[in-house]
């Protein structure tokens, strides 16, 4: 055995300010009050924020409406000249952008720097390339913008949930309003020190700090043509109502409950790492992650000995730490709602085991956990946990396997696990999930488009598809 060697990132890679304000017309400006955002591995508070109340909002969506004028009469390789600067800089400032985004979210360096960042720059660089063919991208001759987006985002990934809503924007010519997750708002305050340094125009991009109420009045103002969320269901649904009957445009990104199917003629080593994937990636905290596992009865021995052996190998602490697999549970209010699933789960009589894992004393964690013996009348097996917790089900057959995937009121995504490609096509046609993943799980690129049936949202978001949620 050998021994691992604490082997962290330097924090003193980023300079952190005392304060920061809302970014409204190109400008750094005080808000109506402000708050703290703590780095959830340690609970030390890590900077204050400036909170924008409705005077802010009415700031932020007049400059958006007047940037959007010029902004869209630009040729569109002009506009993809601004972007391909933006996924430059993020680039040349990805280490700095990966230790914030650990430092505010808890998520491991590995995945930050591996995974959310380098995504994050493909994701300009896609839209980038699209902003001169709009044309051609089969949305008639001459599609146009819409106007102010009004884009609110959650704090699983925080910067890029950013680029997956800016980009698109802006290269089809819209002006954007964009209020992140009040546990994590400093990537996306970096995010607009970069477009500054891109010599964005002013107003393109206002970047307002808040909580819930913020996000509120921003996608209630008359300003605003178009609204695009990320977020929970429920807060998806009050948004609905509140725009039914205005002419905003919206799309939703909502929460999932995902199944993830292991047939047995799976390839089992590569099957439980997917499995692991799927659920321990970014402490679970994953709209699409894997949390219902559906494994044939034939091989559930063999499935479940492998995971708890491979479960008892991750390396759960420091996020800044580069052996670190899974990080800090973003929030004491999330860490809470995690432990009351899973205490549920107990009492309503499913197994519970976690690896031994010695948790950090300070700030917010919870062990890799798997349920068994869970039924689908159980709570974790209907409600999203968004947390390390893994429940899992057995099937005898495929009939039964896609009975039970679809047994949910999500639909955002599945995984399907199996040798026979055409066994894979046959399960992944009759699933009702936005993205089926075959022999891999929870891979993201951004020519690719993804989104939910049911009550995981509408609109579709990334490759060609994410123009259109833009374009009129
Ligand atoms: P949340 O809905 O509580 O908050 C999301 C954002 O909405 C935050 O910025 C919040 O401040 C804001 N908000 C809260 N109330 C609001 C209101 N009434 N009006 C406008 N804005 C409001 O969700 P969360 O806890 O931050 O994120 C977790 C949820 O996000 C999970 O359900 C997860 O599945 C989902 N999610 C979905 C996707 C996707 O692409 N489908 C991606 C990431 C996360």
């Amino acid at each position: 055995m050998f021994e691992y060697a604490p082997a962290p990132e330097s924090r003193s890679v980023v300079d952190i300010a005392p304060s920061y304000g809302l970014f409204i017309d190109g400008q750094f400006e005080p808000g109506a009050g402000s708050f703290k955002t703590v780095n959830p591995a340690s609970e030390e508070v890590l900077t204050e924020v400036a909170l924008a109340g409705p005077d802010d909002v009415e700031r932020a969506v007049a400059a958006a409406r007047s940037a959007f004028e010029p902004w869209s009469a630009l040729p569109g390789s002009e506009r993809a000249k601004y972007l391909f600067r933006i996924a430059r800089i993020i680039q040349e400032r990805s280490r700095e952008l990966a230790v914030l985004e650990s430092l505010d979210n808890g998520k491991p360096i590995r995945e930050s720097r591996d995974v959310d960042l380098p995504l994050v720059a493909a994701h300009f660089f896609y839209y980038a390339g699209w902003a001169d063919k709009l044309r051609y991208a089969g949305f008639g001759t001459d599609p146009r913008p819409l106007g102010v987006a009004a884009q609110v985002i959650p704090w699983n990934f925080p910067l890029l949930m950013l680029a997956w809503k800016v980009a698109p924007a802006l290269a089809t010519g819209n002006t954007v309003v964009l209020k992140p997750a009040e546990t994590t708002p400093l990537s996306a305050l970096f995010f607009a020190d970069i477009c500054r340094q891109a010599d964005l125009p002013a107003g393109v991009v206002n970047i307002l700090t808040g909580a819930g109420d913020t996000g509120r009045t921003l996608v209630e103002h008359p300003g605003v043509d178009k609204v695009a969320f990320t977020g929970s269901t429920e807060v998806g649904r009050q948004i609905a109502r509140s725009v039914a009957g205005t002419r905003k445009r919206l799309t939703l990104e909502l929460g999932g409950k995902a199944a993830n199917i292991v047939f047995d003629d799976a390839p089992i080593d590569q099957a439980v790492e997917g499995i692991v994937n799927g659920i321990f990636f970014n402490q679970g905290h994953v709209c699409c992650a894997g949390s219902r596992l559906l494994v044939q009865e034939s091989v559930f021995d063999e499935v479940l000995e492998s995971l708890k052996r491979r479960m008892a190998t991750l390396r759960v602490g420091d996020p800044l730490d580069k052996n670190t697999d899974v990080g800090a549970i973003n929030s004491a209010e999330q860490l809470e709602r995690i432990r009351t699933l899973s205490d549920a789960g107990s009492q309503e009589g499913a197994e519970r085991w976690s690896p031994p894992c010695e948790l950090p004393s300070q700030g917010f964690w919870f062990a890799p956990t798997v349920f068994t013996g869970v039924t689908q009348a159980h709570r974790i097996a209907r409600e999203e946990i968004f947390g390390p917790v893994l429940s899992v089900l057995t099937f005898r057959t495929p009939a039964e396997a896609i009975e039970k995937a679809n047994n949910t009121p999500y639909g955002l995504s599945a995984g399907i696990w199996s040798d026979k490609g055409s066994r894979i096509l046959a399960v992944a046609d009759k699933l009702r999930a936005g993205v089926v993943w075959a022999n891999t799980f929870n891979k993201f690129d951004p020519t690719s488009p993804f989104g939910g049936y049911k009550e995981s949202g509408y609109g579709r978001e990334g490759g060609r598809h994410g123009l259109e949620a833009y374009l009129a």
